[in-house]
């Protein structure tokens, strides 16, 4: 075998799982709709609690929803939206300060910020607009061009000089920064959340950073998880993984080569880190919950979890978890899969069920490489099918699986109070985001967990940006809900009559990678490396090919003779001759 395969589990929910990554969109969501279809009358129970939810928010105004109206004004149609974007995605791949400062002046010095002063309802829009524009034309040391504001500005920097002017810019960034982040340090976001538990506000803190991509890099946020899990531990002071607060972990922050084609290495070096962690998590007494990130990553991470499941020294200890994603076409028989493995390893797992934060970047990616299909749902009410089909296997297998509904969407929201009843589970959502939704139904019964990011502002806008990407695009929620004059009813539209009325075709606009070109030709045809049936498949044809030995002679020379030729991935070996 030539690609060393991370995983031995071969049982068939494995495979279940493996194998539902190259079933057809049509079939899945198939299976799937009958599993998220409530009878009539919950039916109507759910559209007319979410139709109130969706009544009550947009009664209390965006003013109260931040980061709903920011997303709003910077939408992705808007220049500026779309700046903010580019330089967040171009950041990542920045690997010297000095070189990512001349980024930042570069773009948001090049944008119309002006613009969206004043556009907004909202103080927090127009305190970051600010920010924004400041930080522009500040950094270009150049006076703003706005009537009025441009005189003033100019008098400023001229009475008072640029320091001033950067102090203002400092404390503009610093509302930003609060909008979106818990706190700058760890101590921080516990003090703030802290007045907030006693009314059912649960909290898992997000270190700030992406993922790692040096060594040092990933010791850098090794360190960092271990100190935040000591200082939640302490202020947690006993409360357990599910009242208490806790932490949430990416495995591509502790590893720089946290990919397939490193499988191995992967397994050796971050397994044990992962291991590690937990265990200063289970003796500091909190959860630790492993975010989802690229579908790519999904079985990779499966098998460093499996093993952290079942290390010895984690034993009794409720408080591990992970993030699982409702728009991957995998994500039921994932979570067929995780309940077994909890019952084998005689341990309850916290399951965050989440939509999916990167549908874009899956899309995009699959056709990039021309693969054979799409990892993700083309539909939005595919993955809301998925995500109450999802919810329900979780609710029903409570022995195996603590289960949290991360979500902002109303709809969602009523149908997990409705399919719940009774059973134990939390709800989740993002700091800075649906407080109002939440506001009325979050009790110490009835509780809702945070996601909340800890850092500084200069760590804020990858995040910022995936929110942004996320939100401002038009089929979601908290976009449609911000649109006043989309009618209710069609904000919190039942998903499976969407489906079931468009026949659980996938989205025409998004046709599979091969067909992008048609009719002009089809697209060339890629190999997904990440996935392990094609790799055996390919494995398979290598060794086939290798066997045979292959000669090159020219027409009419007898075919004997001739100078080897050598396998240019392993140069001692001859794959054949040529004359
Ligand atoms: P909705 O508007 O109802 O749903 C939007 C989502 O629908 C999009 O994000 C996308 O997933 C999906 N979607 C949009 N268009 C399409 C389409 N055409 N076809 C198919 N699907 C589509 N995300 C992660 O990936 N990993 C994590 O670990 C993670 N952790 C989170 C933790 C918490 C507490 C929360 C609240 C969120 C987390 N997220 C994570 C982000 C989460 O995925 C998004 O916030 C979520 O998808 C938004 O869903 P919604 O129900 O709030 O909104």
């Amino acid at each position: 075998m030539l690609h060393p395969f991370p995983t031995n589990d071969r049982s068939s929910a494995r495979l279940r799982l493996a194998a539902a990554l190259a079933a057809s969109e049509t079939e899945i969501i198939e299976d799937l709709l009958p599993r998220a279809q409530p009878d009539a009358a919950t039916r109507q129970r759910i559209d007319r609690r979410a139709q109130a939810l969706v009544t009550m928010v947009r009664a209390k105004g965006n003013k109260s929803i931040g980061i709903e109206a920011f997303l709003q004004e910077f939408s992705l149609s808007s220049r500026e939206g779309v700046v903010l974007m580019c330089l967040a995605e171009a950041l990542l791949r920045i690997p010297d300060a000095d070189t990512a400062d001349l980024l930042i002046r570069d773009k948001l010095a090049d944008a119309d910020w002006a613009a969206h002063l004043g556009q907004s309802e909202s103080m927090f829009v127009n305190a970051s607009t600010w920010a924004l524009m400041f930080t522009g034309k500040i950094m270009r040391f150049e006076p703003t061009g706005e009537p009025g504001l441009g005189s003033t500005l100019k008098r400023m920097i001229t009475a008072s000089g640029e320091p001033v002017i950067r102090r203002a810019v400092g404390t503009a960034m610093k509302i930003l920064g609060r909008q979106f982040v818990m706190g700058r340090t760890i101590e921080e976001g516990l003090a703030r959340a802290a007045p907030d538990e006693p009314k059912g506000w649960r909290h898992s803190y997000d270190m700030l950073g992406e993922a790692a991509r040096t060594a040092a890099d990933a010791d850098r946020y090794f360190e960092s998880y271990a100190r935040a899990i000591a200082a939640i531990g302490r202020a947690s002071a006993g409360r357990g993984p599910i009242d208490g607060p806790g932490i949430s972990v990416k495995l591509s922050a502790l590893h720089p080569r946290y990919e397939v084609a490193q499988a191995q290495r992967v397994r050796r070096e971050l397994g044990p880190r992962l291991i590690e962690l937990a265990r200063l998590a289970k003796h500091a007494g909190i959860g630790m919950t492993v975010d989802a990130e690229e579908a790519e990553r999904l079985e990779l991470s499966l098998d460093l979890i499996d093993a952290a499941m079942n290390d010895a020294s984690l034993k009794g200890w409720d408080g591990f978890g992970l993030a699982v994603q409702g728009y991957q076409k995998r994500c039921l028989p994932l979570i067929g899969w995780l309940a077994e493995r909890a019952r084998a390893a005689n341990r309850r797992l916290m399951v965050r069920l989440v939509k999916g934060a990167y549908w874009d970047s899956e899309i995009k990616r699959a056709q990039e490489r021309g693969l054979d299909g799409y990892p993700v749902f083309t539909r939005k009410a595919s993955t809301d099918v998925s995500y109450l089909a999802c919810a329900r296997a979780m609710l029903a297998a409570p022995e195996a699986i603590y289960a949290q509904f991360a979500t902002h969407n109303a709809h969602t929201l009523a149908a997990i109070l409705e399919l719940a009843g009774n059973r134990p589970f939390e709800f989740q959502r993002l700091h800075g985001m649906g407080e109002t939704l939440y506001g009325e139904i979050v009790t110490p019964d009835r509780p809702c967990r945070v996601y909340a990011p800890v850092g500084s502002h200069e760590d804020l806008l990858p995040y910022l940006v995936r929110r942004l990407l996320e939100n401002g695009a038009n089929t979601s929620f908290v976009n449609r809900l911000a649109d006043e004059g989309a009618p209710i009813e069609q904000v919190v539209a039942d998903p499976v009559a969407t489906v079931s009325a468009l026949v659980t075709k996938p989205h025409p606009r998004i046709v599979l990678p091969r067909d992008l070109y048609l009719p002009e030709r089809r697209n060339s045809q890629g190999v997904d490396l990440n996935d392990w049936g094609a790799l055996e498949r390919l494995d398979g044809e290598i060794a086939q090919a290798a066997a045979r030995n292959w000669r090159a002679t020219p027409t009419g020379r007898a075919p004997s003779g001739g100078r080897g030729v050598y396998d240019p991935a392993d140069p001692r070996r001859v794959i054949g001759q040529v004359i």
